[in-house]
């Protein structure tokens, strides 16, 4: 840690905005914030290539897409094609497709690789003259409820460096600093964990047609693309399972078992962990002068592909908030942020939650028993006959549910 500003190379620097962490949510709010005409500096803990290539979310939701479209950055920073709006869900191996397509009027989601997002937010943010250090080490935060709070971090040469500034984006995820640079106490967890675990892999295999999930006696399985000749797939294991006990061949075997597809066209895989399916909350997204965005205020179960979405809801919700604070001297929507975005965590959480239990309790019902299979049946009937159940569904997939807040006000960027 740094702990001295008598090691101090230089003296301060100033800012209006740090913001901690170069993933999809602080390379937003500094994309947005550069847009604003409100400066800024990011600092990332990892190198440029690291932070590039770390593949994850798969689809930027029609209302992330309206979003960047309203700030005038769709067409730089969103890569991938138009998704069409189809998801295909496999019950026993007989599919049924749904709509994740609201119908409303204007730009919809895109099949975007957060890796693809992540280095297109970076190359236009340089473009733009942004400030953005790679490599800064040590971050630590200081004065977060006074005036002019201080971050120190140690750059690449050893040196050690302070900036004051006068608000703090805490953009680090679910590992970073800043939430832990808040005393206890101050904020409250609301964690849940499923108790179900997902063997994740990533192959150089064909996409589906349409993004997948399937339901089978043998538990869960997922297929989804992550690029012309890249797959990500899905297979529900035990939490404690190791990823070592998963062979290339008993992967394959698995997938297109609970896949109901014996031709699967498999291929070299490049990546394969096993992680929890857990949901985090913290309340409130603020302390002092830092405010939490995206994963280092609230994890999502990737059920509904949400958490990338919600980090891109909480950047521009903050990015706007601070313009108004600078520009304006208006601090309304900086005091209702956290309360504001909060509201939207709960209702993303609600559907991965209603997801989840669907499509694991239908499956394999040893987790659950057999009452909990049949309500789980019953609610992916009411979805694939009802019309108005589709309705609801596609609207809480795009993004666009939100009564009275559905989509971004048409910002003024300056
Ligand atoms: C396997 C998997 C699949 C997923 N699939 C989906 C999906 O389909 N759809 C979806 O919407 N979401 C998905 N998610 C979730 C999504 O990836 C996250 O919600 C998203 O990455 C959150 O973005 P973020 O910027 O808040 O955090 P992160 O992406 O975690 O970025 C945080 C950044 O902060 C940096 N950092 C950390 N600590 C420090 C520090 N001390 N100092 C400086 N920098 C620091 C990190 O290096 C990183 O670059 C998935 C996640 C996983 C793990």
């Amino acid at each position: 840690m740094v702990d001295s500003a008598r090691e101090l190379s230089t003296s301060p620097e100033s800012t209006t905005v740090v913001v901690i962490g170069a993933g999809p949510a602080g390379l937003t709010v500094a994309n947005l914030l550069r847009r604003s005409g409100v400066d800024c500096v990011v600092l990332e803990r990892q190198t440029r290539e690291y932070v590039a290539q770390r593949q994850r979310a798969g689809i930027v939701e029609t209302r992330a897409v309206r979003m960047f479209d309203s700030w005038g950055l769709a067409d730089s920073v969103l890569g991938g094609v138009p998704h069409e709006g189809i998801l295909e869900i496999r019950v026993d191996g007989e599919p049924h497709l749904v709509s994740d397509n609201d119908g409303s009027h204007g730009p919809t989601a895109r099949l975007c690789p957060q890796q693809m997002l992540v280095q297109k937010l970076t190359a236009t943010y340089l473009a733009d003259g942004g400030d953005l250090r790679f490599e800064a080490a040590d971050v630590s935060l200081h004065d977060l409820t006074g005036e002019r709070p201080t971050v120190r971090y140690r750059a690449p040469d050893g040196s050690l460096r302070a900036i004051t500034c006068a608000f703090v984006a805490g953009c680090d995820g679910d590992h970073g600093i800043s939430r832990t640079a808040v005393p206890e106490g101050a904020l409250t967890p609301y964690a849940f964990d499923h108790g179900i675990g997902w063997l994740t892999v990533l192959a150089d295999a064909p996409p589906p047609a349409h993004p997948l999930l399937a339901v089978s006696p043998q538990g869960f399985a997922a297929h989804f693309p992550r690029g012309p000749y890249t797959s990500r797939y899905y297979l529900q294991c035990p939490p404690d399972d190791h990823p070592d006990a998963w062979s290339d061949a008993r992967v394959w075997d698995a997938l297109r078992t609970r896949l109901g597809d014996p031709a699967l066209v498999c291929g070299p895989i490049t990546d394969r962990e096993i992680f929890r399916l857990r949901s985090l909350v913290h309340d409130p997204m603020r302390y002092g002068r830092l405010f939490l965005v995206g994963d280092a205020a609230h994890i999502v179960s990737p059920m509904g592909g949400k958490g990338m979405n919600l980090a891109l809801y909480d950047a521009d919700l903050f990015a706007r908030a601070v313009r108004d604070s600078v520009h304006d001297r208006d601090d309304t929507a900086l005091r209702t942020y956290s309360e504001r975005c909060l509201r939207r965590v709960w209702n993303d959480q609600e559907l991965s939650h209603w997801m989840t239990r669907m499509l694991h309790d239908a499956g394999d019902a040893t987790h659950c028993g057999p009452f909990q299979r049949g309500l789980a049946r019953a609610r992916l009937d009411r979805l694939f006959t009802s019309p108005t159940a589709a309705r609801a569904f596609a609207e809480l997939m795009t993004g666009m549910d939100l009564t009275g807040d559905a989509g971004a006000p048409s910002p003024t960027p300056r």
